[in-house]
């Protein structure tokens, strides 16, 4: 998301509608599993969202980010040096070798999922890609682990940022993770990098979307004219991935963990 100006409260949901949001956000990793599966050669990026609409309405639920401030696509498709909120077009047609961020947010019964991971189409990626799909992976899981009750929301953006710093990548700070549950874009934000503020204290039975995206280069960042696609303003590669948790009195727990393992 993009940065707010003003913060609100974060909200702590009670285990009713933990498991209302643990439904949506397994919908929503479902989903994306089968469209993680049709990533080929030859597949436009317009053909990919269709298929997103098929297998969201098959849900029961709907696109979270269909008409979300406008946005046109059913999900999100960031193809190299596309960041995040790439729209699907039938003229973007998948290459080998093309690395391919798929964001997918679902609103079922009233709760929201999201959830994003990066991959390389035709599964052959350079050593470049390769080492920059671990290390943003790996963010994924430091932020996670550093996701726990009683202590500042800071903590994740920190161990987000030194990962990323150490391995030699930026993060991009144009963009956020948040708080999720009733409505897509919820405080707290999540922030990627340390900030001079500690932010809220994290409580259980909040619900949080971790989303490292890393770059090469400066984390510099551009949108296109279509007035969403964010890239890298130098052409750096990029990666992106998400998972939805819930602060516990112990481990965060994973809303967006597929049941089935991904191809
Ligand atoms: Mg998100």
């Amino acid at each position: 998301m993009v940065r707010a100006r003003r913060a609100r409260k974060a909200a702590v949901y009670q285990p009713r509608d933990i498991e209302g949001i643990k439904a949506a956000a397994q919908a929503t990793a479902e989903v994306l599993r089968e469209l993680a599966g049709a990533l080929r050669p030859g597949v436009s990026t317009g053909e990919l969202d269709q298929l997103a609409a098929r297998l969201i309405s098959a849900t029961g639920g709907q696109s979270a980010f269909r008409g979300y401030r406008g946005f046109p696509g059913q999900i999100c498709i960031s193809v190299n040096d596309e960041v995040v909120h790439g729209i699907g077009r039938p003229e973007c047609i998948l290459q080998a070798g093309d690395l391919v961020s798929l964001d997918v947010g679902i609103r079922l019964n009233g709760y929201i999922g999201d959830t994003a991971i990066t991959r390389c189409v035709g599964g052959s990626p350079s050593r470049l890609q390769e080492r920059l799909l671990d290390i943003t992976r790996q963010c994924l899981e430091v932020g996670i682990g550093a996701a726990r009750a009683g202590r500042p929301v800071n903590d994740i953006g920190r161990a987000i940022e030194t990962h990323a710093l150490a391995a030699g990548f930026s993060v991009i700070r144009d963009f956020v993770g948040h708080g999720c549950g009733r409505h897509l874009h919820e405080p707290p934000e999540v922030p990627n990098f340390a900030c001079t503020k500690p932010g809220v204290e994290l409580q259980p039975g909040m619900v949080l979307a971790i989303e490292p995206m890393l770059c090469q280069g400066s984390g510099q960042i551009v949108v296109n004219p279509d007035g969403w696609t964010a890239r890298t303003r130098d052409g750096g590669l990029s990666a992106h991935f998400e998972h939805m948790i819930a602060i516990t009195n112990a481990d965060a727990e994973i809303l967006t963990w597929p049941k089935k393992a991904l191809e």
